[in-house]
């Protein structure tokens, strides 16, 4: 009862949120007032096949497009470098980031040259594991690789389209990538139709014995149309089955010294997530289809490919969506965001919004505190039992994003 209330009014709040003027004031898009260095997510929007719950912003592998777009990509960073943004965090996401490597390459030596670069994290699929790519990736300064493995269970990965691998593929590229980087991540799916809790408790279990640095699980979040489609070929999406696959990671991590480091992600030490949504206030994402948040100003990049390469030609940033947050808005995305972090801190909150958390968002943090979800006075932290309704409410927000990637990804916008 308590998650899926707090999940229908993240919902309510999500779908004004992601209400967008499709023009811009460039204006607004400034470094002035920013803590001088924010995070910068790049998208790599190419994959060698097309996985069919996917809601990102990609496209069938080409590789003239895909040699074009990295320029394009630089130009737009480029795009940033003049108004006066530097980042030190960068993040690489897709598609698929290592589907040329001589581009990634040449990339992160030119993010090199421009900024000092503090960390990088990167994701990519099994498939493009090998022992040059992993090298590669090393050379470059990769401190955080994410493979995205979704299950070992042949069966879940024939469902999921991802009939490329085998779950025991999958685990030798693990082993292939493991102790190479700061922190080795694995992606997993859970409650996806035809999934059953017990396939997916071995998943928990062998990863477990693998041993790997970080495990995030992935409550599947489809957009309306994919959960439509899905629901067509295969069962019915039943969320009320979500919180056992839930328990499950609690259960099987908890004993083996696995911290919760977001209410997806648990690692064992002080790992490198990849969720710049929580370490950075501010983030800017470049590439089609990214999203940034700048200052209270919310923006989305062209997901297609022509507008998006035609406008930074053009020397202007490719955003083509854009909401000037209310603050009460702008504060309940900044709660959201850290309670998926686990920990609201009331001293960095008055530093960003110069007031208390208690006076700015009463009711949300009455109701939050009343339903057992956070506890404690200047650190308000997410409690075991509300570590659920947060995955419920994330969940929520990112249905609600990858419905807006929907409609301008069918658009072409
Ligand atoms: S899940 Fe990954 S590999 Fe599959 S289409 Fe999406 S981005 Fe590409």
């Amino acid at each position: 009862m308590i998650p899926e209330l707090a999940g229908y009014i993240t919902r309510s709040e999500g779908k004004k949120f992601l209400k967008l003027r499709p023009e811009i004031d460039e204006r607004v898009i400034t470094a002035s007032g920013l803590n001088a260095n924010i995070s910068l997510y790049i998208h790599i929007p190419f994959c060698r096949s097309l996985c069919p719950f996917c809601c990102f912003n990609r496209y069938l592998f080409n590789e003239d497009k895909a040699r074009t777009y990295f320029v394009s990509l630089k130009k737009e960073i480029d795009l940033y470098i003049q108004r006066g943004f530097t980042f030190s965090e960068f993040y690489f996401g897709g598609g698929t980031p290592t589907i040329l490597m001589d581009e990634l390459v040449s990339l992160i030596d030119y993010l090199k040259r421009n900024f000092v670069v503090k960390r990088i994290s990167l994701e990519t699929t099994p498939r493009e594991i090998t022992e040059e790519t992993v090298e590669l990736l090393q050379k470059a300064g990769i401190n955080r690789l994410s493979i995205g493995i979704q299950s070992f269970n042949d069966d879940t990965l024939k469902t999921m389209g991802r009939v490329f691998i085998s779950g025991e593929e999958a685990k030798q590229r693990l082993f292939m990538a493991q102790g190479k980087f700061d922190t080795l991540n694995a992606d997993f799916v859970f409650n996806f139709p035809n999934q059953s809790i017990r396939q997916f408790e071995t998943d928990v279990k062998m990863f477990k014995d693998l041993g790997i640095d970080q495990a995030t699980f992935y409550p599947l979040m489809a957009s309306p149309h994919k959960k439509d489609a899905l629901e067509r070929r295969f069962n019915k999406v039943d969320f009320s089955r979500e919180q056992r696959f839930y328990d499950i990671i609690l259960k099987e991590l908890d004993q083996v010294g696995y911290d919760a480091s977001t209410a997806w992600c648990f690692s064992r030490g002080n790992k490198m997530i990849d969720e710049y949504v929580i370490d950075s206030d501010d983030y800017i994402g470049v590439g089609s289809g990214s999203v940034s948040i700048v200052n209270g100003n919310f923006f989305v990049n062209s997901f297609s490919l022509d507008r998006y390469a035609a406008l930074v030609n053009s020397s202007r940033l490719p955003v083509v969506g854009w909401r000037k947050l209310s603050r009460s808005e702008h504060l309940r995305y900044y709660l959201l965001t850290k309670l998926f972090g686990l920990e609201v801190d009331e001293a960095r909150f008055r530093e960003r919004f110069h007031t208390g958390i208690k006076k700015a968002l009463p009711l949300e943090i009455l109701f939050f505190k009343l339903s057992g979800i956070i506890r404690g006075q200047e650190k308000l932290k997410v409690t075991k039992q509300g570590m659920y309704s947060v995955s419920v409410m994330m969940r929520e927000f990112f249905a609600s994003l990858n419905g807006l990637r929907e409609k301008y990804i069918e658009n072409q916008i």
